[in-house]
C-alpha cells in the first residue's frame, strides 16, 4: 500500500504558537512549580502534588486519569491522525533531607532533586502542544505523565505497599510499565534539574543501573560481658561482610562504573547484649546489566562469608532497582535543535555518564528515550544546599524545548518520529523487562550455623 506523504512543512509556525501559549501562562506555571517546591512529598505519597498537576491539566482542557500506580496522572491528546505516541514525563516525588532549610518540618521531605520543576515543564509543554493550531499540524498522539516515586527511598514503606498488593515494583515508571501504561508509547522525554547553575539544557548520555539489597544478620543474644561464648554476634558478621565487599573492589572494571554503598541500619539493641539482629541496606550499581549481576553475586558471597565466619544466618532480600539508562542519540540531536533555537548554541551540550541511577533507565531499555538536564539550579543534589536559581529556564524554556521536540517528531506525518522509532532496536521488550525485574527480586536465607555440624564431625 502506498501512502501519500504530505510535503514537508515548516515547523516554525507551530513552534511560535506553542511558545506564545507557554509564555502567556509563564507566571502560573512558575507559581505552580514553586508551590510544589513548598509542599514536598516523597514517592507514592504525592497526593497533593498529583492533585495540583491534574487540576492544572483540567484548567487547560485536558482530561487526566488519576491514581495510576497510586498517585500517577496521565492526560493524552490525540491529533486524529496516525503517528507515533510521544510521552512527556515529569516526576512527582521529593526526597527526605530534614537538614534542608525548606524541608517539611513533619516529614523532612524536601525537593532536593528539583522534581518540582519537572511537573512545571511537563505542564508547560502541555500548554503549548494542546493549542488547536499546533495540534492541527501534528500526527500521532501525546501523553503528559506525572509519574510517582523516582527516588528509591523508604524501601520498608514501599515493601509494605507491595505486601498489601498496592504495587509490585518500588518505583513509579516500573509500575507504569507493569500496568501497561507505556504499552503503546513509542518515545519518552523528560527534563530533570541540574545543579550546574548554567544557562543550558543538556541531554544526559547514560546512567548506572542498580539492584537494592536489604540484609539481615541473625545471631544469638547472650550476656555481652558475662557469657559472649553463648552468643552469635550478628554485628561481627556484618562487619566481616562489609570488609568482604570492600575486598571485591579491585576486581571491578573501570568501564562498568561499579558503585556499592552499604549502610548499617541496625547495629544492635542494647550494649550489654550480644547483637542478634543486625540490618543493612545497600545499592549495587553498574553501567550494564551483566556487571550489575556479577557485582551483586560477589556482594552475596561476601555477606555469606560474614555469616559463615561467626555462625550467623543471613537473609538477603533483593529488589530490582533500576536498569542502566542509555538515551537515544537521534532524539538528543533533535532536542538540541530546539534548544539552539531557544537559547543558542551555548545552551546545547551533553551530560556524561552518571553513576547515579533513575527509572528513566528502565524506559530507555524499551523505547527511544531522552532525559535532559536544565541548568537552573545550584548546590549538591540530594543535600541541604540544593536550590532552584533559574525558574524561567527550568520551567518555561525547558517546557518549550520539550514542546519543540514533540513538534519536530510529529510534524509532516510524524516522519522524524517514525524514523527514530523504526530504527530503534530495543534491548528489552516489556515482557522481557518485567521478567528481568522479577529475576532480580526475591529473598535468600543462608545459614553459617550449618558448618557447626561439619566442624564437629571432622576427626582432626
Ligand atoms: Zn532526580
Amino acid at each position: 500500500m502506498s501512502r501519500i506523504i504530505p510535503a514537508m512543512t515548516n515547523t516554525h509556525s507551530a513552534k511560535s504558537a506553542a511558545s506564545a501559549a507557554i509564555a502567556a501562562r509563564a507566571d502560573g506555571l512558575i507559581g505552580l512549580s514553586k508551590d510544589i517546591w513548598a509542599h514536598p512529598e516523597p514517592g507514592f505519597r504525592e497526593h497533593r502534588t498529583a492533585r495540583v498537576a491534574a487540576g492544572y491539566m483540567r484548567e487547560i482542557d485536558l482530561d487526566p486519569r488519576e491514581n495510576i500506580a497510586i498517585t500517577g496522572v496521565i492526560a493524552r491528546i490525540e491529533t486524529g491522525r496516525p503517528g507515533p505516541h510521544v510521552a512527556i514525563m515529569g516526576e512527582l516525588d521529593s526526597l527526605i533531607v530534614p537538614e534542608h532549610t525548606e524541608a517539611d518540618p513533619e516529614t523532612g521531605a524536601a525537593h532536593v532533586c528539583g522534581h518540582n520543576i519537572q511537573i512545571g515543564n511537563m505542564l508547560a509543554a502541555a500548554v503549548g502542544l494542546s493549542r488547536p493550531e499546533v495540534l492541527a499540524t501534528l500526527s500521532g498522539s501525546i501523553s503528559f505523565m506525572a509519574v510517582p516515586a523516582e527516588e528509591y527511598i523508604e524501601i520498608e514503606f514501599r515493601e509494605g505497599l507491595r505486601a498489601s498488593g498496592a504495587l509490585e515494583f518500588l518505583a513509579g515508571k516500573q509500575e507504569f510499565l507493569r500496568l501497561g501504561e507505556l504499552d503503546d508509547v513509542d518515545l519518552a522525554l523528560l527534563t530533570h534539574a541540574d545543579a550546574s547553575d548554567v544557562n543550558a539544557l543538556r541531554a544526559g548520555v547514560s546512567h548506572n543501573g542498580m539492584i537494592a539489597k536489604s540484609v539481615r544478620f541473625i545471631g544469638r543474644s547472650a550476656h555481652a560481658g558475662g557469657a559472649p561464648h553463648l552468643g552469635i554476634n550478628a554485628l561481627n558478621a556484618a562487619n566481616l561482610a562489609m570488609q568482604g565487599i570492600h575486598a571485591q573492589r579491585e576486581t571491578f572494571q573501570d568501564n562498568d562504573h561499579i558503585r556499592i554503598h552499604p549502610i548499617l541500619t541496625r547495629g544492635g539493641a542494647a550494649v550489654s547484649s550480644v547483637p542478634a539482629n543486625v540490618t543493612m541496606e545497600m545499592f549495587v550499581r553498574a553501567a550494564n546489566i551483566n556487571a550489575m549481576k556479577d557485582a551483586a553475586a560477589k556482594v552475596d558471597r561476601a555477606l555469606k562469608a560474614g555469616a559463615m565466619a561467626v555462625g550467623a544466618t543471613v537473609e538477603i532480600s533483593n529488589s530490582p532497582g533500576y536498569m542502566p539508562s542509555k538515551f537515544h542519540n537521534g532524539l538528543m540531536e533533535l532536542y538540541d535543535e530546539g534548544v539552539k533555537e531557544l537559547i543558542g548554541e551555548s545552551g546545547v551540550g551533553r551530560m556524561p555518564h552518571r553513576t547515579s541511577s533513575t527509572d528513566m533507565g528502565d524506559v530507555s531499555q524499551i523505547m527511544p528515550a531522552m532525559q535532559s538536564y536544565a541548568g537552573g539550579a545550584r548546590g549538591r543534589t540530594h543535600s541541604d544546599d540544593f536550590d532552584i536559581t533559574d525558574w524561567h529556564l527550568d520551567v518555561i524554556v525547558a517546557g518549550k524545548a520539550l514542546a519543540y521536540s514533540a513538534i519536530e517528531l510529529l510534524s509532516n506525518n510524524g516522519v522524524r518520529g517514525r524514523e527514530i522509532v523504526g530504527g530503534f532496536e530495543a534491548p528489552l521488550t516489556i515482557p522481557d523487562y518485567l521478567a528481568t525485574l522479577r529475576e532480580f527480586q526475591g529473598t535468600e536465607s543462608w545459614s553459617g550455623e550449618q558448618l557447626d555440624d561439619f566442624a564437629t564431625s571432622q576427626p582432626f
